[in-house]
């Protein structure tokens, strides 16, 4: 160990397990891959205010959680605490939106940064894999969203997760129901901090989870009441699509999440094995965010899926992803001479695309057998002055434990049939 260690709330990757990551990574992307979402990456900090803007200053993201800093040269930065914000950035500055068919389908994956309370699945650093869909008002996309998330849990083999789904209105309906919802919880015993809430972000007080507060929002006008044709027409319609593609989901009427900029659809992705950070991914449309930002009226979808959450659904179902071996081949040189051969061998493989590695250092036979085994390889090739006198080198099947002398010429190609 040195004197360092991962700041708090972060940890990191190392393999094997490194390795899961990865796989739930392209689990995640390859369906957004499949339907028309092209790769972006944008920087890992932005202006602050794209956040206080877009996110909302009465977010907890924003009040509390950004880490902010000021440059040399005075610009107040903050690294992403999300991702949709950066990523209509980037599409509206490279005007995304102007060069072809609205939408514009976008995927991406990442670090992001929130100064929370550390605890199990809740970090400072952690990492998603996001799809936003840009520019297109169609029950149609919201739905593709959320059935693409759902395909790629299950492609992971993860069963016991649910999906929340409620509607938030649009700029019609919304604001009445806020007056209405302001007016009945300024009724209620509440302490400041809450009653500032109410006069910010009054949706929000519908997600506190201190059950002396839960009591006394029984009553409480609900959003679904006060929904405008449209914004229920548009609702119905995802519930629709979503119940012909066979994806189930739950209504969840308090499902508001912790961003200002959503507007009608809004989901959560929640995993029932993981205690008190249970979701694992959500999302929802954004029709007023571009604006916000300063760009034209783009109504907009998307989601964000976290990845460290993914992995500990994963431990919490006990599934263990299938993942090829890193290492097919690994060579075990005896002596100088061969050494040379085997790595030219390991070079030549190498090119050809079978994966392979090699003994490095002084190590004797017992030492690099070890690390034969430990690398996964399918095959051993070892080599010592005899061998190569005979101009052979021993090939050794390490599920098999047989081992048989192949001639050198021969060994590229008997080591891809092997393989084949
Ligand atoms: P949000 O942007 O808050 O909607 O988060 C989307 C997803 O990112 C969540 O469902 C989590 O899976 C993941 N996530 C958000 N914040 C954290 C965090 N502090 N630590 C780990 N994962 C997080």
């Amino acid at each position: 160990m040195s004197t360092f260690k991962a700041p708090k709330g972060t940890y990191d990757l190392t393999p094997p397990d490194s390795a899961k990551y990865l796989a739930v990574r392209e689990a995640i992307s390859a369906p957004l891959k499949n339907s028309g979402y092209g790769y972006i990456e944008t920087p890992g900090f932005e202006d602050v205010a794209l956040f206080s803007r877009g996110v909302g200053e009465s977010t907890d993201i924003v009040s509390k959680e950004m880490y902010t800093l000021t440059t040399k040269g005075g610009s107040e930065l903050a690294l992403r605490p999300e991702g949709t914000a950066s990523v209509l950035r980037a599409a509206l500055e490279a005007n995304l939106h102007k060069l072809g068919n609205l939408p514009v389908k976008l995927w991406y994956s990442g670090s992001y940064y929130r100064y929370e309370r550390p605890q199990k699945g809740r970090y400072r650093h952690f990492s998603q894999v996001g799809a936003e869909a840009i520019g297109a008002e169609d029950p149609a996309l919201d739905a593709e969203l959320i059935i693409l998330a759902d395909q790629a849990y299950r492609s992971l083999g993860l069963q016991n997760f649910r999906i929340l789904l409620n509607s938030l209105g649009d700029k019609e309906c919304r604001p009445v129901y806020r007056d209405a919802l302001q007016g009945f919880l300024r009724e209620l015993e509440l302490d400041e901090d809450t009653r500032r809430r109410i006069e910010l972000n009054p949706l929000r007080v519908l997600d506190d989870k201190r059950p002396e507060v839960q009591k006394q929002l029984v009553g409480a006008p609900v959003l679904r009441d006060y929904l405008c044709d449209a914004c229920k027409a548009y609702h119905e319609e995802v519930r629709d699509l979503l119940t012909a593609a066979g994806v189930a989901y739950e209504d969840d009427e308090k499902l508001v999440r912790g961003l200002d900029y959503y507007t009608r659809t809004t989901f959560e992705f929640v995993h029932d094995g993981l205690g008190s950070q249970s979701a694992v991914g959500g999302g929802g449309r954004y029709d007023g965010l571009s604006e916000m930002i300063g760009g034209p009226a783009l109504p907009s979808v998307g989601w964000a899926l976290g990845v460290d959450r993914t992995v500990l659904a994963l431990e919490a179902e006990g599934i263990e992803l299938e993942l090829p071996a890193s290492t097919s081949v690994f060579a075990v040189p005896l002596g100088e001479e061969a050494r040379r051969v085997l790595f030219a061998k390991v070079t030549e493989l190498r090119k050809l695309g079978v994966a392979a590695d090699f003994a490095f250092g002084s190590r004797g036979l017992k030492g690099a057998m070890k690390s034969a085994n430990r690398s996964g390889a399918r095959l051993t090739v070892v080599a010592g002055e005899r061998d190569l006198a005979d101009g052979v080198v021993q090939l050794k099947d390490m599920e098999s434990g047989e081992q048989q002398p192949v001639a050198l010429d021969a060994l590229v190609a008997e080591i891809q049939q092997k393989l084949a």
